[in-house]
């Protein structure tokens, strides 16, 4: 059952989209260090069975320009930036306190190359969101991008840059209404964080809760001031399979498009969220994860899609290639084609997965209860009334095709900085560090260190948006007008347990 989506003119999977994919063959290259669940070699697995699917000819591939210093700043801090640009394995020991303030180190360690990892990834997302601003295609990807728990001065879970909240302020200076959609098994919480409150993004989590990193993502968190109801937290529970996963998904988002109307979507395709993941917990196929891909694409809205978290990498390749094949209309056979990957994928060579016979711990009952809450909390929004634009912002650079690259100028304008608040909310509580359980499903080795890590504090400040005289939303919130720096700071309420 469809609920939502628009009815396509032709075939099962209806009209080609435009798809504009990118990829920094470096990638691949840098390395968190041995042990290390997260590994950049998946987008380089990824991007063979792409290859070697045929599905490059199908798509305008690009080069990522790397995101500059300047770009990094509209949402990070300045000093955060200095430090990811300066900071080295050499030179790391005589940085202690730094490290200790901007939690690098453990789940975020450094490493080589760590900065330019941080702009080739963010790079692709921020290039993704302008060509869509530019209508050169309808839907972009970025597998390396996703990297959804970076905080405006500090890392967390593996990631160091948020390139999806570039992403999306890049997106604003166009569409004024963009819409976050977050499938990894992990809390979007950075991403949340950022757009807390704002209507003018609206954020949708669907992640394991309870005993889990990020530790947030409560179903009672739904945005603060203007930004409340414009947060939406989808709280799961282990073993979670494809049709209970859909019984929520699709109701919601349809729900979602529906009342909250974007101009544009970003969906973050973790792949943790698979079944048999390292880290992970859900026992979702290939199939149903893409299924989110396929219903979001379903809406003809200009669609940014990104990677994410994945720690069995054979799968996390599968997924994204098979999510590639859905993005571009294009079924693929299951017998994998030869490449230089290929033994990953053994015994079977097949692109699907069976699920697990693993406990489904979410009862029709909770996921009736969850939906129904979720729902009510949409019906609190008005429908989304017509907008006027008024001027726009000077885009970040274009990507150039490959090769092709320009250095132009024309980043965007610092006057135009739509992020400025610098308020910082202490907030009790603390998270249990990502990088957890060692899985004897999977050979490499890791370290079996899962301290607690305190949290410090929680930042908390609104994207201080652009002004706009357009599209109020809300309707205990009649306009969208956001004072520059008027930051409420809505402390989170999280959960306190820190089982070592
Ligand atoms: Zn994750």
């Amino acid at each position: 059952m469809e609920l939502g989506g628009n009815s396509l003119p032709s075939g099962p999977d209806g009209v080609k989209r435009k798809v504009t994919y990118f990829y920094d063959a470096e990638i691949g290259n840098y390395y968190y260090g041995q042990g290390h669940p997260m590994k950049p070699h998946r987008i380089r697995m990824t991007h063979a069975l792409l290859a070697h699917y045929g599905l490059l000819q199908h798509m305008s591939v690009m080069k990522p320009n790397p995101a500059r210093d300047k770009d990094l700043s509209k949402f990070h801090a300045d000093d955060y930036v200095n430090f990811l640009r300066s900071i080295t394995p050499e030179t790391q020991q005589d940085q202690l306190r730094q490290l200790k303030r901007f939690n690098v180190g453990e789940d975020c360690p450094v490493f080589d190359g760590l900065y330019s990892f941080c702009t080739a990834y963010a790079g692709g997302s921020v290039g993704g969101a302008v060509k869509l601003n530019h209508g050169q295609c309808d839907i972009a990807i970025n597998w390396a991008g996703g990297l959804h728990h970076a905080k405006k001065c500090e890392a967390s879970g593996f990631c160091y840059v948020n390139d999806i909240v570039l992403a999306i302020l890049e997106l604003l200076k166009v569409h004024e209404r963009v819409l976050y959609v977050d499938i990894d098994i992990h809390h979007g919480d950075g991403v949340e964080e950022a757009f807390y409150t704002t209507d003018r993004v609206m954020t949708v989590s669907f992640h394991k809760f309870g005993d889990y990193f990020p530790g947030t993502g409560d179903l009672r968190d739904v945005g603060f001031g203007k930004g409340k109801y414009y947060s939406l937290n989808v709280p799961l529970d282990d073993g979670i399979d494809d049709e209970s996963y859909q019984s929520l998904f699709k109701p919601i988002m349809g729900k979602v498009m529906e009342v909250y109307r974007p101009g544009a979507v970003v969906l973050q395709c973790g792949a943790d969220s698979l079944s048999g993941d390292r880290l992970g917990c859900f026992n979702l196929s290939i199939k149903g994860h893409a299924e989110c891909v396929r219903y979001m694409r379903s809406f003809n809205v200009p669609l940014l899609l990104l990677g994410g978290g994945g720690y069995t990498i054979r799968n996390v390749a599968r997924c994204w290639c098979y999510e590639t094949g859905v993005a571009l209309g294009m079924e693929l056979e299951d017998k994998m084609p030869q490449h230089e990957y290929f033994e990953y994928f053994g015994p079977d060579y097949n692109l699907h997965v069976a699920p697990s016979n693993m406990e489904n711990k979410n009862s029709r009952q909770i996921l009736e209860d969850i939906r129904a809450k979720l729902l009510d909390n949409l019906s609190k929004l008005q429908h989304a009334p017509s907008v006027q634009f008024q001027e726009r912002p000077p885009d970040t650079e274009l990507p150039e095709a490959d090769e092709d690259r320009e250095d132009a100028d024309e980043r965007w304008d610092p006057d135009n900085d739509v992020m400025d608040a610098d308020d910082r909310a202490p907030t009790a509580g603390g998270v249990k560090r990502e990088f957890v359980e060692p899985d004897s499903k999977d050979v490499d080795d890791m370290e079996e260190d899962e301290r607690p890590r305190e949290l410090d504090s929680m930042v908390t400040d609104t994207a201080g948006l652009k002004e706009s005289n357009s599209a109020p939303v809300a309707v205990d919130e009649p306009s969208v007008k956001l004072e520059p720096g008027s930051s409420s700071k809505q402390p989170f309420d999280m959960p306190v347990d820190m089982n070592p």
